[in-house]
């Protein structure tokens, strides 16, 4: 689920600087736990894509990550 406070700005990719991991949080799951993240740890990427997390070094989230993540993925190649 986007959230559209504070430093989620309603992006779909939405990382953990402290963990180094990305989630995809239109196919969030509880296992996330997304809102145990410190705000001052949350990063949101240009133009919301998910290989600016992959160049940045975050890995994907084994929950969330999957194959319609990686739809929205392709249309910004
Ligand atoms: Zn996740």
């Amino acid at each position: 689920m986007r959230r559209k406070y504070g430093p989620f700005s309603s992006e779909r990719f939405v990382a953990d600087a402290n963990m180094m991991v990305v989630h995809d949080l239109d196919n969030e799951k509880g296992e996330c736990e997304i809102d145990f993240i410190d705000h001052e740890h949350i990063r949101t990427f240009s133009r919301d894509r998910l290989k600016t997390a992959e160049d940045q070094n975050y890995a994907h989230c084994a929950y969330c990550i999957n194959a319609e993540s990686y739809i929205k993925h392709s249309w910004y190649r």
